[in-house]
């Protein structure tokens, strides 16, 4: 099975640390799947029967004020349709206007969607996790969610395997 796996959320949330753990290095690579001209190509990982291509999505985060940026989200938009799976990374409970306009492009999708809250080492409320995972079951109903530690490397086995099961 081989799939792509796009990874998105706001700067500074820990998508790179994540990505770094996943792969263990950064790989240049290409594909003849149509996708890879969609999308900025960030690594792949094969274990088993399973490949996945993990690539980010130019323009998503670009601020949509601005009439320039329009067709650029257009594109990231249609760009994201042609993924497998979306891993949304969020950091701890510091749910932003950004967060929230990313996660309104998500809601569309048809493809799976993995919330990975991340930085949860750094925790500040842990009482505080559960009804905050409430409510973000209720802004992405369709989303699984995973308390994740990028740095620490928490949660990030079962997070891949959630992938694999879903490509
Ligand atoms: P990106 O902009 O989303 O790619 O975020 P980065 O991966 O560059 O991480 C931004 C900052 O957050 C860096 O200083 C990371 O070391 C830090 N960071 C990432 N993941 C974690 C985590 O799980 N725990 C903690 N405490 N810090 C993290
Ligand atoms: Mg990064």
């Amino acid at each position: 099975r081989c799939g792509f796996v796009a990874i998105v959320g706001r700067p500074n949330v820990g998508k790179s640390t994540l990505l770094n753990h996943i792969l263990g290095q950064k790989l240049a690579i290409t594909s003849r799947k149509p996708q890879t001209t969609r999308h900025n190509m960030l690594g792949i990982k094969t274990e088993g029967a399973v490949q996945a291509i993990y690539v980010d999505t130019p323009g998503l985060h670009a601020s949509a004020g601005k009439a320039l940026n329009r067709q650029m989200n257009k594109n990231a938009q249609s760009a994201l349709k042609d993924v497998d799976v979306v891993i949304f990374v969020l950091d701890r409970l510091h749910w932003t206007e950004q967060d929230q306009a990313v996660a309104e492009r998500l809601k569309t999708l048809p493809c799976p969607l993995l919330l990975a809250i991340n930085k949860t080492d750094r925790l500040e409320d842990k009482s505080r996790l559960i009804s905050h995972m409430a409510f973000l079951a209720g802004e992405l109903p369709k989303a699984e969610i995973l308390p994740i530690s990028a740095l620490k490397a928490e949660g990030i086995a079962q997070l891949e395997r959630r992938i694999g099961e879903l490509l």
